[in-house]
């Protein structure tokens, strides 16, 4: 029998947990979460409900999750000396500085027992992914091409099921309720449960709903932000509740048994490679969190303006989708993706504010705050990313209204007011500030050199 720390971070469930069926196998076993103080305040709550989630169903095996706040550099190495530990296992994370300080833990710990690592979170690890040149793709439709021909070689890893393991005593744990992670006085995340329960039960739920019922009408339905159509499944992914390789799995036996839906089920597989696509720019241009994929974004003259972002971010903009979105954010923890293009948009293109505002705040405001995601997310919209819209397509937010939210069903649920005549005017007119970002995208390109990455 050996002794074994497994230390979960994004990976908080127990079922296809690589990391997890191989730390149980050591026969004693030591859970441990690190508070992440980068959490932003939405993702904050989610995290504290997904941690009750996985003490439960630990306590139901016996084990108990330990938690500590502090640097994992420190509490690693003092675990596995205090208690005698052969072995640490965790499932590897692609932001640019997790993976350097993990690293540099490996190596330290590896001096002192065994250190194992895995893939717990990619259908394909950064690594795994080049042109015939060795080089990184930059376009989404040939890297994910390339995906799917190295998936079908070889299927997403799912782990082995998980052996009883028993735990490793007497080993300290803070208090979950010390750390709080839910807001109190006042409590803004009262409607957070209509963006989804935390956990892996729950995520598990959500997804036999989804893949049961064939992903019906996911393609055309995905971008109706009034309809439920789309699996709701970002936050759990984001916190390693549910595994995208199960979820690779099942979706490619559903398109078996539903070929009728074979059009929904491809959709949302290249939904799951866009969040690929993602992780994997991340990695292999760290640069991107702060600064353009396109270089010649830097030169792009953003404006700064206080008081603008502050009627942005509170859903007061005057444009009623816009305004719905950002409200549905504020209240729920969740923006449907159609809307958070069109506020992401407004920001860039009518108010010409930098994206890396719009990106904080998202970063604070959403359960499923996910670096990669976000950043990608962003800079697609804005039109500096790799593969990304033409800055020059701007959306007209009345006309994204009246196609995706015909019957103003959407709109009507978060801007009430709107027939009341309390409704404020829009705070920019869509020619005047169309044809202002056109005159600054034109600027830039004079100014600035080119070139990519
Ligand atoms: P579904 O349509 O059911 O998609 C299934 C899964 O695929 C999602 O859960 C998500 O993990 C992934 N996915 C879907 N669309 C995208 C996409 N465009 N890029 C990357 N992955 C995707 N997603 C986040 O998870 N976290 C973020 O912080 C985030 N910020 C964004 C910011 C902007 C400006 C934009 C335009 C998009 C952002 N997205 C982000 C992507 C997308 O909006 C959400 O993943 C999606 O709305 C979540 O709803 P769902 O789970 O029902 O998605």
């Amino acid at each position: 029998m050996k002794r074994a720390l497994l230390w979960f971070r994004r990976d908080l469930r127990i079922a296809a947990n690589p990391a997890f069926s191989a730390a149980a196998r050591a026969g004693h076993l030591l859970p441990l979460y690190i508070l992440d103080e980068t959490a932003g305040g939405a993702s904050r709550w989610w995290l504290h409900h997904s941690l009750v989630s996985l003490r439960r169903t630990l306590a139901r095996r016996g084990l108990e999750l330990v938690l500590k706040r502090g640097d994992p550099a420190e509490i690693l190495p003092r675990l596995v000396w205090e208690h005698g530990l052969d072995a640490v296992f965790w499932n590897r994370l692609y932001e640019p500085a997790r993976a350097r300080e993990d690293a540099a833990l490996a190596t330290a710990l590896s001096k002192r027992c065994a250190v194992q690592t895995f893939n717990g979170s990619l259908l394909l690890e950064p690594g795994q992914v080049a042109t015939g040149q060795g080089a990184p793709y930059k376009v989404f439709t040939a890297y994910w091409r390339e995906c799917r021909r190295l998936l079908h070689r070889q299927p997403p890893n799912l782990a082995a099921a998980v052996a009883p393991a028993k735990p490793v005593a007497g080993v300290r744990s803070e208090r979950l309720d010390d750390w709080r992670l839910l807001p109190r006085n006042p409590d803004w995340a009262v409607r957070f449960r209509e963006s989804g329960r935390a956990g892996e039960p729950a995520a598990q739920a959500r997804w036999q709903a989804f893949v049961e019922g064939g992903m019906a009408g996911y393609a055309d339905g995905r971008d109706r932000p009034a309809a439920a159509a789309t699996s709701r499944l970002s936050a759990h992914l984001h916190f390693g509740e549910i595994s995208p390789a199960a979820i690779w799995r099942d979706a490619v036996r559903a398109a078996d048994v539903y070929p009728h839906r074979a059009a929904d089920i491809e959709k949302f597989l290249s939904e799951l490679g866009w969040r690929e696509f993602s992780h994997y720019l991340l990695h292999h241009f760290p640069h991107t969190i702060e600064a353009p994929f396109q270089r010649r974004f830097a030169a792009f003259p953003w404006r700064r303006d206080a008081a603008a972002l502050r009627r942005w971010q509170r859903g007061m903009t005057g444009y009623p989708l816009v305004d719905a979105g950002m409200r549905e954010l504020w209240a729920t923890g969740y923006m449907h993706n159609r809307v958070r293009m069109v506020c992401a948009s407004f920001l860039t293109k009518h108010l010409l504010l930098h994206w890396r505002d719009g990106a904080d705040w998202f970063m604070d405001t959403l359960v499923d705050a996910d670096l990669a995601n976000n950043t990608a997310g962003w800079q697609w919209v804005a039109g500096c990313g790799a593969d990304a819209a033409p800055y020059f397509r701007i959306f007209n937010p009345s006309l994204q209204a009246e196609k995706f939210d015909p019957h103003g069903e959407y709109v009507r649920r978060w801007v009430p007011e709107l027939s009341s005549g309390a409704y404020p005017p829009p705070m920019v007119d869509h020619r005047m500030a169309r044809t202002r970002a056109l005159r600054a995208y034109r600027s830039m390109r004079e100014a600035g050199p080119g070139g990519v990455g």
